[in-house]
C-alpha cells in the first residue's frame, strides 16, 4: 500500500486511484525563459522518481507536465534580444530537455504548451462566466474568488486571512478588479506582445488557467495526482482548484503534493535572488547523475541546502554503488556458470530482504532518503558475499536486485566514459606540456583520444581552444 502525504488534509493518505491500476498525474513545469536551475530540478526529479515507483508497483501512468511557454518574463527576454517570444520560448525548451536527459528524467507522456492550448482556455473562461464565477472590466477578465465557496481549502487559509495578509495580491494595472483577492484569466496585449483574440480583447491567458486547461484535456476532470514546488500551493495551485471545480462541480485533484524547497545558504534559490546555480552549470563540474542522486538523498519535503560539500559525498556514494555493480558484472562475466548452490539461495533470499525495506520506505510517502539507504545496504552486503570464489549466477542475480532498485531512482549502473570540462581542461594542460617538451607523439594521441570522444582541439595564437563536437 503506498501512502501519500496530501496536502490538502495535511496527513499521509493510502493511495485509491480514480482507476484501478492507472495514475493521472499533473506537474507544474518550468517557465521557459532561461536555463533551468537546480532548484526547478528538484520537482523534475522528484516527480520522475514517483512516477517511475508507481510504474515498478504495476500502474499504468499518464503523467502531464507543461512549459509555460507565454509570460511576462519570456516576453521581456524577446524584447531584450530582439527576437520573438516564440523563439525564446522553443530555445529554453530545447535546452531544458537536454538538462532532462542528463539527469535522466523519461519525458512525460505529454509536454502540453501553453500556447497551443489557447481554444481550450478561451472555453474554460466563457463557462466561468456564464457560472457567474468570472467578470470582465475593460477586456480583463477576473476570476471572482468569494464566490467559491471552497476557495483556501489548499493553503489552510480563510479569505480574511489571505486579504490581510497578503499586500502582493494587489498586483499593479488590476485595480480595477472588485476584490483584492480575485485573479486575472485573461488580460488584454500591450504593445508589441504576443496575443490571440477573445470574445473579451486581443490579449492572453493568466497563468493559473493554463494548467487547469491542459490537466483537464490530456487526464480529465478528475485526476489523481497533483504536483508542484510547495511555493505553488498560493496562489497558484488554490486558484486552479477555484478554476476547475467551478468549472466540473467535481473534486479536481485527490492528492496534492509538494516539494519543499531547495535551499543555497538556508536560502530559496531563485532566479530572482540570483543565488543560483543552473543545472547546465553543475554538469560542467559532475555527471548530472550525482545531482540526481544528490536531490534524493533528502526526504521531498525536507528542505535541502546545496553545498559543494554535500554534491562532493554525494558523487562518493554513488562511486560505491557504480564499483559495487562493476564488480558484480565483473564476477557475473568471469566466474563459472554452473548453477546456484544452497548458500548462496539463502543469500540471495537474505538480499531480497533488503528489496522489501526499499519498498517499504518508498510506499511511505516516497521516503527516498529511506530507499537509498536500503540500497547502501545491499550494496554492502554485495561487497562482503560476491567475490571471485561466487558463481557467476549468484553474481548476476545480485546485480539484477542491485539495478531494479537503482532504475525505481533513476541511477544509471554503468559508468558513463563521457568526459567532463575539468577533464578535458587537464588533457590539454597535459598536451601543451608534451608538445613543450617536444614529445609530439603524446600530443597527437592526446589529441586523437579527445576526437575519439567529440572533443576538437583548435591551436590559435590564444592557446588551446575546445569544443565538443
Ligand atoms: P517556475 O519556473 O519558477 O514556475 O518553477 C518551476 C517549478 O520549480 C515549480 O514547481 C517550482 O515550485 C519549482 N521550484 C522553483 N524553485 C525551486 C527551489 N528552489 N526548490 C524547489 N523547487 C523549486
Ligand atoms: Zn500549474
Amino acid at each position: 500500500m503506498i501512502r501519500i502525504y496530501n496536502t490538502l488534509s495535511k496527513r499521509k493518505e493510502e493511495f485509491i486511484p480514480l482507476e484501478e491500476g492507472k495514475v493521472r498525474m499533473y506537474v507544474c513545469g518550468p517557465t521557459v525563459y532561461n536555463l533551468i536551475h537546480i532548484g526547478n530540478a528538484r520537482p523534475m526529479i522528484f516527480f520522475d522518481t514517483v512516477r517511475r515507483y508507481f510504474e515498478y508497483r504495476g500502474y499504468e501512468v499518464n503523467f502531464v507536465s507543461n512549459f509555460t511557454d507565454v509570460d511576462d518574463k519570456i516576453i521581456k527576454k524577446a524584447i531584450e534580444e530582439g527576437v520573438p517570444a516564440e523563439e525564446i520560448s522553443q530555445r529554453y525548451i530545447a535546452e531544458c530537455k537536454k538538462d532532462m536527459e542528463g539527469m535522466n528524467i523519461r519525458p512525460a507522456t505529454t509536454h502540453p504548451l501553453a500556447t497551443q492550448e489557447i481554444d481550450g482556455m478561451l472555453d474554460m473562461i466563457s463557462t466561468l462566466m456564464e457560472k457567474g464565477y468570472a467578470y470582465e472590466v475593460n477586456g480583463t477578465v477576473y476570476y471572482r474568488t468569494r464566490r467559491f465557496a471552497d476557495y483556501g481549502k489548499l493553503s489552510h487559509k480563510n479569505l480574511d486571512e489571505l486579504q490581510g495578509g497578503n499586500r502582493a495580491l494587489l498586483v499593479s494595472g488590476e485595480d480595477e478588479k472588485d476584490d483584492p483577492l480575485d485573479f486575472v484569466l485573461w488580460k488584454p496585449k500591450k504593445e508589441g506582445e504576443p496575443y490571440w483574440t477573445s470574445p473579451w480583447s486581443d490579449g492572453r491567458p493568466g497563468w493559473h488557467i493554463e494548467c487547469s486547461v491542459m490537466s483537464k484535456k490530456y487526464l480529465g476532470e478528475q485526476i489523481d495526482i497533483h504536483g508542484g514546488g510547495e511555493d505553488l500551493i498560493f496562489p497558484h495551485h488554490e486558484n486552479e482548484i477555484a478554476q476547475s471545480e467551478a468549472c466540473s462541480g467535481k473534486e479536481f485533484a485527490r492528492y496534492w503534493m509538494h516539494n519543499a524547497f531547495l535551499n543555497i545558504d538556508n536560502h530559496k534559490m531563485s532566479k530572482s535572488l540570483g543565488n543560483f546555480f543552473t543545472v547546465r552549470e553543475i554538469s560542467e563540474r559532475y555527471d548530472l547523475q550525482v545531482l540526481r542522486f544528490f536531490m534524493l538523498s533528502a526526504h521531498y519535503r525536507s528542505p535541502l541546502n546545496f553545498s559543494a560539500e554535500l554534491m562532493e559525498s554525494s558523487k562518493s556514494a554513488l562511486g560505491r554503488i557504480l564499483t559495487a555493480a562493476d564488480n558484480l558484472r565483473y564476477i557475473a562475466e568471469h566466474a563459472v556458470r554452473g548453477t546456484l548452490n544452497e548458500e548462496e539461495s539463502a543469500k540471495l533470499e537474505e538480499a531480497g530482504k533488503l528489496i522489501t525495506q526499499f519498498e517499504t520506505a518508498m510506499d511511505d510517502d516516497f521516503n527516498t532518503a529511506d530507499a537509498i539507504a536500503a540500497v547502501f545496504d545491499l550494496v554492502k552486503y554485495a561487497n562482503t558475499n560476491a567475490s571471485e570464489g561466487s558463481g557467476s549466477l549468484f553474481a548476476s542475480a545480485l546485480l539484477a536486485q542491485l539495478q531494479k532498485l537503482c532504475d525505481i531512482l533513476g541511477i544509471i549502473t554503468e559508468r558513463k566514459e563521457e568526459l567532463l570540462d575539468e577533464d578535458i581542461e587537464n588533457l590539454i594542460a597535459e598536451r601543451t606540456a608534451a608538445r613543450k617538451a617536444k614529445n609530439f607523439a603524446r600530443a597527437d594521441e592526446i589529441r586523437a583520444q579527445l576526437l575519439e570522444k567529440g572533443i576538437i582541439l583548435e591551436d590559435t595564437r590564444e592557446g588551446v581552444k575546445w569544443k565538443r563536437a
